[in-house]
């Protein structure tokens, strides 16, 4: 897919589904800006793309926080003048039984996957709205459809995701500006690597595929509705899970 001086923000870029879909848009033409938590860890990234021939702006962000993603588009304008994509793409996990959750557990994930997507929206609409053109993706999850044991904040979290979705599709959906969610199931990232073989297995067993994604399946998804092929498609949620959630 070609993609000539596009600009893309992607979230939570320094590793995992993040960094691949931002290498993705830089080796289809896009320039970019990255996030982290940390510059260094965005800032490598920002190297990655460079070496692709692509500009990059790596930025140190807390997506939970409304003033730094404001300082985020500020400096993304400033730099670059305009925003063509934005992807969510940010997220943590904190898992418990629902039993055992602790308020602390809830209200971060709460905090950094369904108020920094809301945050992100938020600050950029301004600008998309006056461009009358732009794409934004948001990474939710399988689990925000389905819901999964032992993440009740997590699944609460994605399927807050999905219903902002479908409202700032609504209502950008005049201005040209299409909204949309991707929701992985498994993927091979961080994230995922640190269950224990068996708990795996039993996983891999229930995927129709039969093996865990990787993050290049999401970010060719992400890739097609970040270009004009997807020009009529808006409020959608598409899962790349291999057949899990039919
Ligand atoms: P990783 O854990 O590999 O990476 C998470 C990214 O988010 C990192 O870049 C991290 O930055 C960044 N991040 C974490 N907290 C914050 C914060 N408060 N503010 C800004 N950035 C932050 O995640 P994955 O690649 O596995 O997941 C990416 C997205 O896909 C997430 O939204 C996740 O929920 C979703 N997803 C993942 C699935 C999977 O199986 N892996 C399945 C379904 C959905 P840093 O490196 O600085 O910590």
């Amino acid at each position: 897919m070609s993609r000539p001086d596009k600009i893309a923000i992607v979230t939570g870029a320094s590793r995992g589904i993040g960094r691949t879909i931002a290498l993705r848009l830089a080796k289809e033409g896009a320039d970019l800006v990255v996030t982290a938590t940390t510059f260094a860890s965005a800032n490598k990234v920002a190297g990655e793309i460079e070496q692709l021939g692509r500009k990059a702006l790596a930025f140190a962000l807390n997506v939970a926080e409304i003033r730094e993603c404001e300082s985020l588009v500020k400096t993304t304008l400033e730099k670059f003048s305009r925003i063509d994509i934005l992807i969510n793409n940010a997220g943590v996990t904190s898992d418990n039984l629902l039993i055992r959750m602790k308020e602390e557990e809830w209200d971060k994930v709460i905090d950094v996957n369904l108020k920094g997507t809301f945050n992100c929206i938020r600050a950029s609409t301004k600008t998309f709205m006056k461009q009358r053109a732009g794409k934004i993706i948001n990474i939710t999850s399988v689990v925000g459809i389905s819901g999964n044991a032992g993440q009740a904040n997590y699944s609460a979290s994605k399927a807050g995701v999905i219903g902002l979705t479908k409202s700032v599709a609504r209502e950008l959906a005049p201005r040209n500006i299409q909204v949309n969610a991707v929701a992985p199931g498994y993927i091979e990232t961080d994230m995922t690597k640190s269950l224990p073989d068996d708990v795996m297995q039993t996983l891999i067993d229930a995927i129709p595929l039969r093996r865990m994604g990787t993050t290049e399946d999401v970010a060719s998804l992400v890739s097609f509705l970040a270009s004009e092929n997807s020009d009529y498609i808006t409020g959608q949620i598409i899962s790349v899970d291999g057949g899990m959630v039919m």
